[in-house]
């Protein structure tokens, strides 16, 4: 299959340690070689001006890559930056649930629900994939398709980690977040036979969302604190039963007190509940946290433009009591 005699590397990047290369001023660096320090002028991206003008640090490694295509070099910078975070001024909490439909959000007293539809953009894209990928010669069609998923699914992480980050800093908020395991999706699909179902979980990126809204506070100096997800969305509130199946699809209802809300809902209530408790704040024996709660769904459209969840207010949230 292989078009050529002998095996070609194609790419090629390496990682070069600070006696291997240095900066000379901002736009030309030196590179070690075995012909001794050859400069390099650089075209630099606008993001690394925004990087240097904001008082980000360059690290001492250097990354580069040689991009046949275009004939070019390809230099890669880190940057660090300390950040402080001040997790004594805090004055909310803000609980985050991610699901593979939705990113649930609990501030003050309401929960919105944001609809990523991330399970109907991988589910689309699989079935366009295997649908132009069954015909021959088609590979290349493939790639650029999967490269069009995974951007869609970039942007969205990004909108939805602004809005966050927005928000808590607005409010001087800690942001809690679930600790997931390293390997989540992998323990997640044992047991699952249904190959288009493995397949979403595998895509839903659960922990790209965790990731991406944990860096986007970190960057605006908001506190983020990680707690263990066990149970949280199986746990009776008030009376810690184990929630059964509701009447309604993702709805549960505790068998021994009544209480009845979605599962998104009790996701981020627990989280909540369990930060408050890990900093002795509630009492252990089980009492509501606020006497009404209001749920807003926003799909898509509704929240892709806004910068914060202030504007949402708008809506009309379904009124629950507990
Ligand atoms: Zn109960």
């Amino acid at each position: 299959m292989a078009k050529s005699e002998k095996p070609v590397i194609n790419r090629v990047s390496i990682w070069l340690d600070d006696h291997l290369w240095r900066r000379v001023g901002y736009t030309t660096i030196l590179i070690y070689t075995h012909k001794g320090w050859i400069p390099v002028e650089l075209i630099p991206h606008k993001l690394y001006w925004r990087y240097i003008n904001s008082g980000w640090i360059l690290r001492t490694q250097l990354k580069i890559k040689l991009d046949h295509r275009y004939k070019r070099l390809l230099v890669y910078f880190v940057f660090v930056k300390s950040v402080n975070v001040d997790e004594n001024n805090v004055k909310h909490v803000i609980s985050i649930d991610v699901n593979e439909n939705n990113v649930t959000v609990k501030l003050l007293n309401k929960v919105y629900i944001l609809e990523t539809g991330i399970k109907r953009i991988t589910v689309g894209y699989a079935k366009y994939r295997e649908a132009v990928q069954s015909v021959k010669g088609n590979g290349y069609v493939g790639r650029a398709v999967h490269g069009r998923e995974r951007r869609r699914k970039k942007d969205i992480r990004l909108k939805i980690a602004n809005i966050i980050a927005n928000i808590a800093k607005n409010l001087n908020a800690i942001v809690v977040l679930e600790k997931l395991p390293k390997h989540c999706p992998k323990n997640m699909i044992e047991n699952v036979k249904d190959s288009m179902l493995r397949h979403r979980i595998y895509q839903a990126g659960f922990r790209g969302m965790i990731k991406a809204i944990e860096e986007k506070c970190l960057e605006r100096g908001v506190p983020v604190v990680k707690v263990d997800p066990r149970n949280t969305s199986s746990k009776c509130l008030f009376c810690g039963s184990k929630l059964m199946r509701g009447d309604a699809p993702r709805q549960l209802k505790c068998p021994r007190c009544g209480f009845k809300a979605g599962r998104d809902v009790v996701a981020v209530l627990n989280l909540e509940r369990k930060y408050l408790t890990l900093k002795g704040l509630v009492p252990l024996a089980p009492m509501p946290s606020e006497p009404t709660l209001e749920v807003a769904v926003l799909p898509m459209k509704e929240w892709m433009r806004r910068k914060s969840l202030d504007a949402t207010n708008k809506h009309k949230l379904m009124r629950m009591n507990i």
